[in-house]
C-alpha cells in the first residue's frame, strides 16, 4: 500500500479542489450488513474496488498494515471502520450543547492539535455508524426528557462528520429528523467544505452548521488534509444561502508572531465572502488553545515537525473535566486574544452573538 504522507495529501493547490475522502481499507462489522446502510456502504466499497475486510470488532483490529507506529497511524487515518453503535446512551457535550450525538468517531484530517490524539488513542481509524435510526430514537427519547426545554445535539463531539457525509448521509437524515422535532436542535462544526448534499433539506432552521475557522498562518501550519480557507467560507455562503442558521468556531485561537494582523485579516475575508444574509443569524465560538502533557507527547511523536508550541513554562495550569491538567494561555494573553477577536467580530458583524470563549 502506498502511503502518502499527510503533507503530501494535503498539497494545497491553489484552485484544486479538496477532495472527497476516498478510504484506503474498510472494515465491516458482520452485524453493520443487516443495515440497508451497511449494505449501501458495501456496495460503494466494492464500485470502487476499495480493499476490505470483515473484523468480529473494531477492537480486534490488530494488524493494520505498515511498518511501524507512525506509518500506522497514516494508514489508520485512511481506514473506515463500518459498524453498529452499541452505547446509545449520549455524553454531555458543553459548552456547545447538551448532548453529543455519535454518528462517527475517528477524522481523517491530520490537525497536530486535535483532541482526538489522546482520546481515540491507539485507534485513530475512522468509524461510522450504521444504526441512525437508533440513534434518533436515543436522541427522541433525550428530547421528551427535557421538554419543555429545547434539547441541543452536537454531531461533532468525536469525529468531523460532514467529511463523511458522501459516505453515510447521516448528517441529511439527522437534519430531516431534526426538523420535524419541535423541541430538538442540531449542530454540527467542521473544517470541510462538502455541503451540497445538505442544501436542499428541509431543515426548518433546527440545525446550526458552524465551520471551523483561523488565521492563514494557523490553517498552513496546523491543519493538513482539510479544506482550504476559501473553500470553507464558500460553503459558507452556500448554507447562508440555503437558510440555515451558521456559525464560526475560531480554534484553537494561538498566539502566533504576527496574530493581531491574522485574525484581523480572517475576520474581514470572512465579512467579504458571506452574503449579506448570513450576518443576520450568526455566532461565533473562540476556543484558545490548550492542551494536557499526554497530548503534548502524542503530537510530538506523530507530528515531529510541528511548529505548534506547547511550552509548559508560558501557560498558565487549569484543572480538566477529564482529571487532567490542562495549559491554557496565561489571563493576560486570554484577555488580548479575547478582546482583540470580539472587536474584531462585532466590527463586521455588529448583529452576530458570541457563545462563549473558553
Ligand atoms: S478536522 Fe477536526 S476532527 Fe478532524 S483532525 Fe482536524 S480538528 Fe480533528
Amino acid at each position: 500500500m502506498t502511503v502518502l504522507t499527510p503533507e503530501r495529501r494535503a498539497a494545497r493547490t491553489p484552485g484544486k479542489p479538496t477532495s472527497l475522502f476516498i478510504p484506503e481499507l474498510v472494515y465491516f462489522e458482520p452485524d453493520a450488513l443487516s443495515y440497508p446502510k451497511g449494505e449501501r456502504i458495501m456496495e460503494w466499497v466494492q464500485e470502487l474496488r476499495i480493499p476490505y475486510r470483515m473484523t468480529t470488532s473494531h477492537n480486534r483490529i490488530t494488524n493494520l498494515p505498515g511498518e511501524g507506529e507512525l506509518e500506522q497511524y497514516k494508514i489508520a487515518k485512511r481506514t473506515l471502520v463500518v459498524g453498529v453503535r452499541k452505547t446509545l446512551e449520549f455524553d454531555q457535550s458543553k459548552p456547545s450543547a447538551d448532548y453529543a450525538i455519535p454518528i462517527a468517531t475517528g477524522c481523517m484530517g491530520h490537525c497536530h492539535y486535535c483532541y482526538l490524539q489522546t482520546t481515540l488513542g491507539a485507534k485513530p481509524y475512522v468509524r461510522v455508524y450504521v444504526n441512525t435510526n437508533d440513534i434518533m430514537t436515543a436522541a427522541k427519547q433525550y428530547i421528551e426528557e427535557r421538554a419543555p426545554e429545547i434539547t441541543t445535539f452536537e454531531a461533532a463531539c468525536t469525529s468531523d462528520p460532514l467529511g463523511l457525509e458522501h459516505i453515510t448521509g447521516s448528517l441529511a437524515e439527522l437534519i430531516a429528523f431534526m426538523a420535524e422535532e419541535p423541541l430538538g436542535r442540531l449542530r454540527f462544526v467542521t473544517k470541510f467544505q462538502h455541503v451540497e448534499p445538505l442544501l436542499g433539506i428541509a431543515h426548518n432552521h433546527h440545525t446550526r452548521i458552524r465551520f471551523s475557522v483561523n488565521s492563514d498562518y494557523v490553517i498552513r501550519h496546523f491543519e493538513p488534509a482539510t479544506a482550504r480557507f476559501e473553500e470553507r467560507t464558500r460553503a459558507a455562503g452556500q448554507v447562508a444561502r440555503a437558510g440555515y442558521p451558521l456559525g464560526f468556531i475560531i480554534a484553537p485561537i494561538i498566539w502566533h508572531d504576527g496574530w493581531q494582523e491574522g485574525y484581523a485579516e480572517l475576520l474581514a475575508k470572512l465579512a467579504e465572502e458571506l452574503p449579506p444574509e448570513a450576518g443576520k443569524d450568526l455566532t461565533f465560538e473562540m476556543i484558545q488553545h490548550r492542551f494536557t502533557k499526554t497530548a503534548k507527547a502524542v503530537i510530538e511523536k506523530r507530528y515531529p515537525k510541528t511548529k505548534l508550541e506547547m511550552d509548559i513554562d508560558k501557560r498558565k495550569k487549569k484543572w480538566g473535566r477529564w482529571g487532567q491538567n490542562k495549559y491554557v494561555y496565561p489571563d493576560e494573553q486570554q484577555n488580548a486574544l479575547r478582546e482583540f477577536i470580539t472587536e474584531r467580530i462585532f466590527e463586521h458583524f455588529p448583529a452576530s452573538r458570541i457563545d462563549y470563549f473558553t
